[in-house]
């Protein structure tokens, strides 16, 4: 039983994480598709942690003291306690107040041998190297760098920033656009749809996500994000999660043919790595 539950858990995170659709290139096609979300990701058990005084909603994770916020951002409780301070993100640029920014615009990393979509995660760096500048070097396993796996319980997740030492990167779904987008987790980005004013530009279930309650905005609110996830379909036909303010869903640009970081990613990455 526990081992059913188990891998019915990393089945919904799968699905969760390879239905951030994006921006739509057409519209009516997409309203036909099925993306087979099981509605219990929607009810899955979440733990709530008191932090600043604000109820976030968690999962644990395999690692002792880290837990998965936001789906698929890690992080323990000392980093929570930084992220959803009050003044954190009171500049607008306030992402880099607590987020440590790989130095040199070089990020280190390993990638798991027995990952089979190496390639991809290859071509993911590439992408942001052309993209940003920012280098990508093999690491000895030493120092600060991210170890590119698959974890137990197949999720995609990052760290946000560099946080010192071994940082873990779970990719288990070989899509390209998921690697950018947990890549952009991991040089410091955070989800476009938790920005302090995206209920002007979004509906999001309050089910599934929290209130962004300090917030950061940095440039205009930007729907070819590649941090912002999509709407999904729920197998009782109702697209649940996120859709425009007009009530339309609309796909994550991580579904994109040439996924990338777009303009205003890009210019947050600029304002980080300058
Ligand atoms: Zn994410």
């Amino acid at each position: 039983m526990k081992r059913k539950f188990k891998s019915l858990l990393a089945i919904s995170l799968t699905i969760v994480s390879s239905s951030m659709y994006v921006s739509c290139e057409n519209e009516g096609d997409f309203q036909k598709e099925e993306t087979h979300l099981s509605d219990e990701i929607v009810s899955a058990p979440k733990e709530v942690l008191m932090i600043n005084g604000q109820k976030i909603h968690v999962k644990k994770t395999a690692t002792e003291g880290k837990y998965l916020v936001e789906n698929d951002i890690l992080m323990d409780i000392s980093q929570m306690e930084q992220y959803y301070k009050p003044d954190a993100h009171k500049a607008n640029i306030g992402q880099i107040q607590w987020r440590n920014i790989w130095p040199n615009k070089t990020v280190y990393y390993q990638i798991n041998p027995r990952l089979r979509h190496r390639g991809i995660i290859n071509n993911a760096m590439q992408i942001i190297t052309q993209q940003t500048g920012i280098r990508f070097v093999n690491s000895t396993g030493t120092g600060n760098y991210i170890d590119i796996t698959s974890n137990i319980y197949g999720d995609n997740s990052s760290d946000i920033g560099m946080t010192g030492g071994r940082q873990e990167l779970s990719l288990s779904s070989a899509s390209l656009g998921i690697a950018i987008h947990e890549f952009g987790h991991a040089l410091g980005l955070a989800h476009e749809h938790s920005r302090s004013d995206r209920d002007q530009y979004l509906v999001v279930d309050d089910k599934f996500w929290d209130k962004p309650f300090y917030g950061y905005s940095y440039g205009a609110f930007d729907f070819n994000s590649i941090m912002l996830y999509g709407s999904i379909k729920l197998s009782n036909g109702n697209w649940s999660f996120v859709r425009r303010s007009d009530g339309q869903p609309f796909r994550s640009a991580t579904d994109s043919r040439s996924p990338r970081f777009s303009h205003g990613d890009l210019a947050v990455l600029r304002a980080l790595y300058r």
